[in-house]
């Protein structure tokens, strides 16, 4: 009865919990399609597909080339904390691949409906289809259909599981799209050699392309996906961006990516042996120059990196437009930065959806890369008024 029932304290039910938590790994559209491409670049994909159909609202599928999943692995694949990225804890500081945590197939099979066509160079040309549940368990491994080797992951009826995320997901959704096609052309900047491919089939309609390159190899790799996914004209407007930027740091280890489900992440407490030492973080990319603009008058590129990882930069991204904002006022700079961080000296805890990551020392970070652009800016102040004058 309700009236004694509101004072108890009762478990949620286990796979209540797993959807609540499995919506704070996969936040959105984007987060989805971010866990299944990282997935690609672990298996080691050279050729990456991500097909939408209505803007993602009905299905997407991932398509690589990668290793393929061994018939072995196949009861393993999507279950929590399941993963072959990682053998040890003390292997976290070490993370080389962007998963290992095991918990994306897991999450997107408490939030949508998955499918597995998966084939090892053992297997192909003939793959076999996984069915997974919804706790992330093989229903049936019994298809057999024609595959090259690599794997595709097909997501249905996103975040159906979650009425209200759904609403807004589906009230949002060119939104939503917009943020994922921007993540793709994030990948499609930073990877060499990749070549991706993103299509849309609205509802109804039929598949058309959104776009497609070939990641360059080159040394010149990023002026070169620039001009594949841009244009070539905006290649003269760029100049390179090349910061290193020195700063004192506070190391700890412990509680690295825990994830906040699983305990506390109040850093400081026992264990968390911490020390002061020196940081040199190298900030690489390309940015506008400020006398050229870059013509935008938003901050729709805009691409930020934490070793080659796109990362919402939030307040550095912010510093970024702040110091630009000084030598032009009228644009936004088109900017891709990649924060090169040694993996074995820095401290980063990551949000479960692994998009945000919060820097120890960020306040620190921002200044010295404020100070690193203005100098890198000022010669273009200085032309800037020399051509002004005469
Ligand atoms: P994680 O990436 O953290 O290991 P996931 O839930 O994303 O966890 O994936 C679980 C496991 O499934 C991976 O460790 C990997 O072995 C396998 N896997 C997932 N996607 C692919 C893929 N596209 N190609 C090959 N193996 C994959
Ligand atoms: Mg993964």
């Amino acid at each position: 009865d309700a009236a004694s029932g509101s004072s108890v304290i009762r478990a949620i039910p286990s796979h209540d919990v797993h959807r609540i938590t499995s919506g704070q790994v996969v936040l959105d559209l984007q987060t989805a399609v971010k866990e299944l491409i990282e997935n690609a670049l672990d298996a080691s994909a050279t050729n990456i597909a991500i097909n939408f159909r209505d803007y993602g609202a009905d299905s997407f599928d991932v398509v690589d080339n990668g290793t393929g999943i061994d018939a072995s692995n196949y009861a393993s694949v999507a279950l929590k904390h399941y993963t072959s990225k990682l053998s040890s804890f003390s292997d976290l500081s070490l993370v080389r691949t962007f998963g290992f945590r095991g918990e994306a197939l897991s999450s997107l099979c408490a939030l949508a409906k998955v499918t597995i066509h998966t084939a090892t160079s053992d297997q192909a040309p003939v793959g076999t289809i996984l069915q997974l549940g919804k706790s992330g368990k093989v229903e049936s491994d019994a298809g057999r259909a024609a595959r090259q080797r690599g794997t595709t992951i097909t997501i249905e009826g996103l975040f159906k599981t979650l009425p209200v995320r759904r609403k807004e997901f589906e009230k949002n959704l060119k939104r939503e799209y917009t943020k994922a096609q921007n993540l793709l052309q994030a990948y499609a900047l930073i990877t060499k050699g990749v070549r991706w491919t993103t299509t849309n089939a609205p509802a109804g309609g039929r598949k058309t392309p959104q776009f497609s390159v070939n990641s360059s190899s080159s040394k010149n790799f990023l002026s070169a996906n620039v001009s594949a996914l841009f244009g070539a004209k905006v290649v003269p407007t760029l100049m390179p961006l090349n910061l290193e930027l020195t700063f004192s740091v506070a190391r700890s280890r412990s509680k690295l990516l825990q994830h906040p489900a699983d305990g506390d992440m109040n850093q400081g407490e026992e264990g968390d042996a911490t020390s002061e030492d020196t940081s040199t973080v190298n900030v690489v990319g390309l940015i506008s120059k400020p006398t050229y603009g870059s013509g935008r008058t938003s901050s729709d590129r805009q691409f930020f990196y934490i070793n080659g990882r796109p990362w919402e930069a939030g307040r550095v991204s912010r510093a970024f437009n702040e110091v630009y904002k000084s030598f032009n006022s009228h644009h936004f700079p088109f900017v891709i930065a990649d924060f090169r961080l040694p993996t074995d000296s820095y401290d980063v805890n990551v949000s479960p959806d692994k998009r945000t990551i919060f820097l120890h020392e960020e306040s620190r970070l921002i200044e010295k890369a404020k100070e690193a652009l203005e100098e890198l800016f000022a010669p273009s102040r200085a032309t800037f008024l020399v051509n002004g004058a005469s």
